[in-house]
């Protein structure tokens, strides 16, 4: 076993990683992790038979090696499904993607969105490489970005596609071929699209399974012991209860923003940094119902803006054992922007809309838990790609590898944490060789 002092900060999916890398590669380390329990986001809740997560979360995979450790986790606890998303808009619902789809749109919208995507073919694809409305109006039209895109991206992001750049894209959004968008104003296409076609979902225990399985192998973490200082100087972490902890290298998966607040003062570009990040936050309601509201769908996008969430998903079709016989649950996700509160109104709004739109008919809500998720998606603005590399070169300076979504400050899914978190491990472990 290499000694060195290596602590890790955070017990979410990326710091359980990291530590689960390093373990085997004979490396110890420490974990200190303000919560009771391990997980961050990738946790989940049981109230009276109904299991929750924070949110969705599902598992999307392009890469062997991250589907072979996941499996390698959760062994038999672990279920493919097909996709079986939808967007509902014009009181309607359309299945998933929306481009590909346009056969169940309004005649008079379908031709508006037809229109556009033949006035945008005739220009030169993807001559907008950073910025994402530029993106959607070249790859799609206007008829498509006005009905869609740009109403459900600004809900979604909390700003306008103008004033974010494509780097984060990275085939989130499905760009269909023009035949296969004019295939699909005809009739339902059999094609699958995008990243998500398919998932994985535990069968038992919601989606703290793999939090916790992976804890199950990882030495050393310390529950219940919130990170309140760091001294750059002395190499030091100060934990609550005030002790004191020295490090050769620290890796820190607290979310960026949080970073000054902990250090103190910064050189002025650093702090100026700082200052650029920028972030949405979710208000996630889940709800345990009387009947399972809804048999086949998996998750639902909500573009429209009298509509307060932008996505419904229905845990109950993620797996049967996430709620008591017969009964159903489903949760909800609505963005704010950062700064901004969301009081307890939001319930009944969100309750509201359920019932308006059908989703909920007359369901009886058996329970209800709620999430403020405050730093949810990090947002890529003009002022990201400069104020995150200045961010990350200086903590790097400082023996201080900062990791995971909130981390790194990335757009990262469970897959991309695991990969990036072996990727963390091989350079610490690399730096302890050369020492
Ligand atoms: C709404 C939403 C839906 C999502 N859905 C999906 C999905 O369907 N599929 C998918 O693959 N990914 C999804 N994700 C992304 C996924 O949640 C993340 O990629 C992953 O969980 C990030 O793990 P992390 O460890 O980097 O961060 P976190 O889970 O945030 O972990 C950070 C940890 O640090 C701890 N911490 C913070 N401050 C301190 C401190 N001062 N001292 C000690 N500990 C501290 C926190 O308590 C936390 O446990 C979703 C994310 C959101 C917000």
């Amino acid at each position: 076993m290499i000694k060195s002092r290596i602590l890790i900060l955070g017990a979410g999916l990326s710091g359980l990683s990291i530590a689960w890398h390093l373990n085997r590669m004979g490396v110890e380390c420490r974990l200190f992790e303000k919560e009771g329990e391990v997980g961050g986001l990738c946790r989940s809740r049981n109230i009276r038979g109904f299991c929750f997560d924070y949110s969705g979360h599902l598992l999307h995979f392009n890469n062997r090696y991250a589907f072979d450790l996941i499996k390698s986790l959760l062994g038999n606890n672990l279920a493919e499904h097909q996709r079986s998303a939808w967007i509902y808009t014009y009181g309607r619902y359309i299945p998933y993607p929306f481009q590909a789809n346009l056969y169940k749109l309004p005649e008079k919208i379908k031709q508006e969105c037809l229109s556009g995507l033949i006035r945008a073919s005739g220009g030169s694809r993807k001559k907008q490489k950073n910025n994402f409305l530029g993106w959607i109006e070249e790859n799609f039209g206007q008829g498509i970005a006005r009905n869609f895109l740009i109403p459900y991206n600004t809900k979604f992001w909390t700003i306008s596609p103008q004033d974010m750049t494509c780097e984060w894209l990275d085939g989130f959004i499905p760009v269909p071929s023009l035949s296969q968008m004019l295939a699909g104003a005809v009739k339902a296409s059999k094609d699958r699209f995008g990243y998500n076609a398919k998932f994985w979902y535990p069968k038992k225990g919601g989606i703290a399974s793999l939090s916790n399985s992976l804890a199950s192998s990882v030495k050393n973490i310390y529950t219940g012991c919130k990170v309140t200082g760091i001294d750059l100087a002395r190499k030091e972490v100060k934990l609550s209860g005030s002790e004191k902890e020295k490090f050769d290298y620290l890796i820190s998966t607290i979310p960026l923003p949080e970073i000054p607040a902990l250090t103190g003062a910064l050189p002025g570009r650093i702090s100026d940094s700082f200052s650029r990040l920028r972030w949405n936050s979710v208000f996630n309601l889940n709800l345990g119902i009387d009947c399972k509201a809804d048999k086949l769908k998996h998750w639902v996008y909500f573009p429209e803006k009298k509509i307060p969430f932008f996505r419904v998903g229905f845990f109950h079709n993620f797996s049967a054992y996430l709620t008591p016989q017969s009964k159903g649950s489903l949760y909800t996700e609505v963005s704010y922007p950062q700064g901004k509160e969301i009081n307890d109104k939001m319930i009944s709004r969100a309750k509201d809309a359920l019932r308006k739109t059908g989703i909920l008919n007359n369901a009886k809500i058996c329970i209800q838990d709620i999430n403020r998720i405050k730093y949810a998606y990090p947002i890529y603005d003009h002022n990201y790609a400069l104020a995150r590399s200045n961010i990350l070169q200086f903590l790097r300076q400082k023996n201080i590898f900062s990791c995971g979504r909130y981390g790194s400050w990335r757009y990262l899914s469970m897959q991309d944490v695991i990969l990036e978190a072996r990727a963390a491990a091989k350079e610490v472990y690399g730096c302890l060789k050369k020492k």
